[in-house]
């Protein structure tokens, strides 16, 4: 897979198969987005790399006590993909910005305890008020 943000300065690829496909709609994610929630597709650190560009780091801590690092575009805003410390093995990607996201199929609505309710969620999908079971990326929870 590739993709990049809307002005094309920063570019990467991920050749490792992903994890866990999921809407977030925690605030942060909300904040960072401008909008409802975040679509992302985590896959392996190990096959993912930056092939243009310098993407710039915001770094802050979560609610679940993560560090949380969201990386995005320094010329056009785009918001890339995000780390956390706890899991260096993972890269989150926000799946709009890949070359072809429409193969993404979410499998689950996370964090809707901080849903807005005026986001319609597919009901197909299972919700979850933080992470799902298994899921989080702190170790053994
Ligand atoms: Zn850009
Ligand atoms: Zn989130």
């Amino acid at each position: 897979m590739t993709g990049g943000c809307l002005c094309g300065a920063v570019r990467y690829e991920s050749s490792g198969e992903p994890s866990f496909a999921l809407l977030c709609h925690c605030r942060d994610c909300q904040r960072q987005s401008g909008s409802a929630y975040n679509a992302a597709l985590r896959v392996p650190a190990a096959g993912f790399r930056i092939t243009g560009g310098t993407p710039k780091l915001y770094v802050k801590t979560a609610d679940s006590g993560n560090t949380v690092s969201r990386a995005f575009c320094p010329e056009c805003g785009s918001p890339l993909y995000l780390l956390v410390s706890t899991r260096p093995d993972l890269v989150g990607i926000r799946v709009g910005t890949l070359d072809d996201p429409s193969g993404f199929r979410p499998e689950a609505d996370i964090f809707v305890q901080s849903a807005q309710p005026w986001d319609y969620m597919n009901p197909a999908l299972p919700k979850y008020p933080a992470y799902p079971p298994g899921r989080s990326y702190t170790p053994n929870s």
